[in-house]
């Protein structure tokens, strides 16, 4: 597959040459896009910035008719989109079809929000004032988006910006730039004007200056590594830009003694080993009441060892491999450092790395302790280490003894326990008994060096819109 960019309405090859997109579970080359850089970027915010005027007078009526014409036809062409991303990142088909619905979702939501996007009118302390609050597209906006989500990190944050009233620039995570393009083909066939909507791929370093320094760009939305997060903050700093920050978790799933066996294990199922433990969301450390240990951490081996893994594009394939080579050396190396510091390996701790494609066996590891890598980083594998606890204010100390504060789990029938550990816990999104508390609707995002901002629900559109007051004398 051959993608180009699209800026200003035109699908272009320009750029340095292109970059390779890899099939991981196969090593092979799967398509080719434009290397973009600097003119490029530069390109595309003028185009957006030329757009701007035009499309942020448009009413939100006619914005929510052709958001709507984009997600009936990625919904159209779901398995087509979702097949490219299977072979540009890896994830099951089955995933993949799941997150191209789950971004249809966004779209639609966002296009029905925006419609409340309200002012209003404040009672004046002086007869012959007005005090009023209008809500405005806040300007240009540029996202940077990762592999792990190509589509859904991409529609939450484009749903939002042009429902609002923005214009919008992408650029996709390197990896993964293929599902982007497709699913630009599609916006453009929705009908999007020139400029409305444009797509960089190529230099990340180079491209994303572009972003933070263009006096035009007024936004930028990220979802990536803590790491980039923090370089992007600061190079925004002298244009003062407008952020939204999704960034790394480390998340705990706490599984107190009088958990609902059967919820609990789903539960961490569904959070540990979606998308291989690729997700910023995924439950990263398990800290269960001692009296269960035991049960608990037999049933998790048994459920894991029944994990199919392969290709993603070959029928029942749950796990499939992990995106890259650093991918697969971090969950290598966390599994070694925990054994040597006492851990032992239920199920797992193995996988196969050939010929470009990195496969690691979901892994249960028992007797996990603070010291541990695994206990203290985002591992973004299929790793899952069990730590007994014996009360419940040591689990929430436990759990927010980290400086990352994006999802926790914890699994209890009791009110009054969860009521407390749902309100101590220090983290943006909390699942009670739910692995996958993720939906349009609901504000997602972070607490802490977990980013700043929130996407999806009304806090989703409200990140795209200014406040203006306007106080006038009669
Ligand atoms: P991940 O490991 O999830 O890809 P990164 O933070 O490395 O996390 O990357 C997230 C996104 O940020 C990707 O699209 C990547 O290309 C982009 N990126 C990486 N480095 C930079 C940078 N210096 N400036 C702008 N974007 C960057």
């Amino acid at each position: 597959m051959e993608g180009k960019n699209y800026i200003n309405g035109d699908w272009t090859t320009a750029g340095d040459g292109v970059i390779d997109v890899m099939n991981p579970a196969t090593g092979e080359k799967f398509g080719t896009v434009p290397n973009g850089g600097e003119a490029e970027a530069k390109a595309a915010v003028d185009a957006a910035s030329a757009a701007f005027g035009t499309w942020s007078k448009t009413t939100v009526y006619e914005r929510a008719s052709l958001l709507m014409k984009w997600h009936d036809l990625l919904l159209e062409h779901k398995l087509e989109v979702a097949e490219i991303m299977t072979k540009e990142m890896g994830k099951p088909l089955a995933e993949a079809i799941g997150e191209i619905e789950y971004s249809a979702s966004f779209i639609s939501w966002f296009a029905e929000e925006a419609k409340r996007s309200n002012g209003r009118l404040i009672p004046a302390t002086k007869e012959g004032k007005r005090i009023q609050v209008l809500k405005q597209p806040v300007g240009v906006v540029v996202s940077i988006t990762p592999w792990n989500f190509p589509a859904a990190m991409m529609a939450r944050k484009m749903a939002p910006a042009l429902a609002a009233g923005c214009t919008f620039v992408a650029k996709p995570a390197k990896l993964t730039p293929l599902t982007a393009v497709r699913m630009y083909e599609l916006a453009e066939e929705a009908g999007f004007p020139k400029g409305v909507i444009n797509l960089v791929t190529g230099s990340a370093s180079k491209i994303g200056r572009v972003f933070t320094s263009h006096p035009a760009v007024r936004k930028l939305t990220f979802t990536g590594s803590t790491e980039i997060g923090k370089e992007l903050m600061k190079q925004s700093a002298d244009s003062m830009l407008n952020l939204s920050l999704e960034l790394g978790g480390h998340a705990p799933i706490i599984v107190c003694e009088d958990a609902n066996m059967d919820l609990a294990i789903e539960g961490v199922m569904a959070s540990k080993f979606r998308n291989a433990g690729q997700t910023c969301v995924c439950g990263n450390r398990i800290y269960v009441h001692r009296t269960i240990v035991e049960e608990f951490s037999q049933r998790l081996q048994e459920a894991t060892a029944k994990l199919k893994v392969g290709n993603g594009m070959d029928e029942g394939v749950q796990i499939g491999p992990l995106v890259d080579q650093d991918g697969y050396e971090k969950s290598a190396r966390h599994v070694q450092d925990a054994v040597e510091k006492g851990a032992k390996v239920l199920v797992g701790g193995d996988g196969k790395a050939e010929n470009g494609a990195y496969f690691y066996n979901p892994t249960v590891l028992i007797n996990a302790t603070p010291d541990m890598l695994v206990m203290n980083e985002e591992t973004f594998g299929p790793v899952a280490p069990i730590m007994a606890f014996d009360t419940d204010e040591e689990a929430v100390r436990l759990a927010n003894d980290t400086r990352f504060g994006l999802a926790a789990y914890f699994f209890t029938d009791s009110l009054s326990r969860g009521t407390y550990i749902s309100e101590n816990l220090e983290y943006g999104i909390v699942g009670w008994n739910d692995g996958a508390p993720s939906t349009a609707q609901a504000p997602f995002g972070g607490m802490k060096e977990s980013g700043i901002g929130r996407e999806g629900g009304q806090e989703g559109l409200e990140a795209f819109l200014e406040t203006k007051y306007i106080s006038i004398k009669l």
